[in-house]
């Protein structure tokens, strides 16, 4: 059967040759419902025109919206295993992830690329929820700590923006030990002096809302992003009472304080930029996790804390991250 669908119809419809009409002219919104056209979502950045919904994007779209005329390097991130566990469910995971990166040109579920972003240098690494729902498994971890580490030897910001059902369950207790290692990463940075940010976008789930996500010097969400670890059935069903409405919402945790703010994606570019410019004007080294300073709010910068980062000795020497990749438009 698989045969007959993968392989048969597709070269059957090639001999047949091209619909006239592309399948993808109109979107509906899961917003409203609404039909939106293509070349308006893409003026619009995805977003909806009827209901304000935020779509979610493809990691090269969210490289070229943030970089300076969309242009960046891509960083050709270290091989890992493939499938450590020879893991099956329905499907053998080799076949999962060769279908994935058919259908995404990638090889894992994260991108990271540098280059600047309003004149500043820095490194973005983006999570591709096309990926296997931009899913962490060992290669996503290695491609954070190598997107830190590139940050890091570059001395710039980085800028993370997640949209991930969480760790790779194919990949069992290793992709789990995904959460410790890219924490560790983002320490290595925030010792080192430099800013991080993060942007979450909807859904930012599970392990990767565990450990590198919920880490940034200033938490930024998208508009109606689903942020949480649990799903909210789940965790209805566990404590068996009705949870709050808009719970696990962008505006909802930002109501409770655990993110910084909430930004439509059309003002999205240039708030990262005054971020980015308010942390890299008085970059503080080791007191960098004391009080994130907060955009829009002029206070006096730290005394004492000037260059205390930069002269910090560290046991392990950082590997300069392999640098080079494909350049993209
Ligand atoms: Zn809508």
């Amino acid at each position: 059967m698989n045969w007959l669908t993968n392989f048969v119809r597709p070269k059957l419809r090639r001999l047949v040759g091209q619909r006239e009409v592309p399948e993808n002219l109109w979107h509906k919104c899961p917003g409203c419902g609404e039909m939106n056209f293509h070349r308006d979502l893409a003026r619009d950045l995805w977003v909806c025109q009827f209901c304000g919904h935020h779509m979610r994007l493809a990691a090269d779209v969210r490289l070229n919206m943030l970089f300076d005329e969309g242009a960046y390097t891509t960083l050709s991130l270290p091989d890992t295993v493939s499938d450590p566990l020879k893991f099956r469910d329905r499907k053998k995971y080799v076949d999962r992830l060769r279908e994935a990166r058919a259908k995404t040109g990638g090889r894992d579920a994260l991108i990271v690329a540098h280059g600047t972003m309003g004149g500043h240098r820095l490194v973005v690494a983006v999570l591709n929820f096309d990926f296997m729902a931009g899913s962490m498994g060992v290669a996503v971890g290695e491609g954070l700590v190598a997107a830190s580490r590139l940050a890091i030897v570059e001395r710039v910001p980085l800028i993370v923006v997640t949209s991930s059902g969480g760790a790779r369950m194919q990949e069992g207790i290793l992709s789990l030990m995904q959460m410790a290692r890219t924490t560790v990463a983002i320490e290595e940075l925030k010792e080192a002096g430099l800013p991080y940010v993060t942007v979450l976008a909807d859904p930012t789930t599970g392990g990767v809302s565990a450990s590198f996500a919920m880490l940034g010097d200033v938490a930024v969400a998208e508009p109606g992003a689903i942020i949480g670890f649990a799903g909210s059935r789940v965790i209805e069903q566990t404590i068996r009472e009705t949870l709050p409405e808009g719970f696990q919402k962008a505006e909802y945790l930002l109501d409770h304080g655990m993110i910084d703010m909430v930004v439509h994606r059309s003002e999205l570019r240039d708030t990262l930029v005054r971020i980015i410019g308010l942390l890299c004007g008085r970059r503080t080294g080791a007191g960098a996790e004391g009080a994130p300073p907060q955009p829009g709010k002029s206070g006096p910068a730290d005394e004492d804390s000037t260059r205390a980062g930069d002269g910090d000795e560290r046991d392990t020497p950082i590997a300069p991250a392999p640098a080079g990749g494909g350049a993209a438009p």
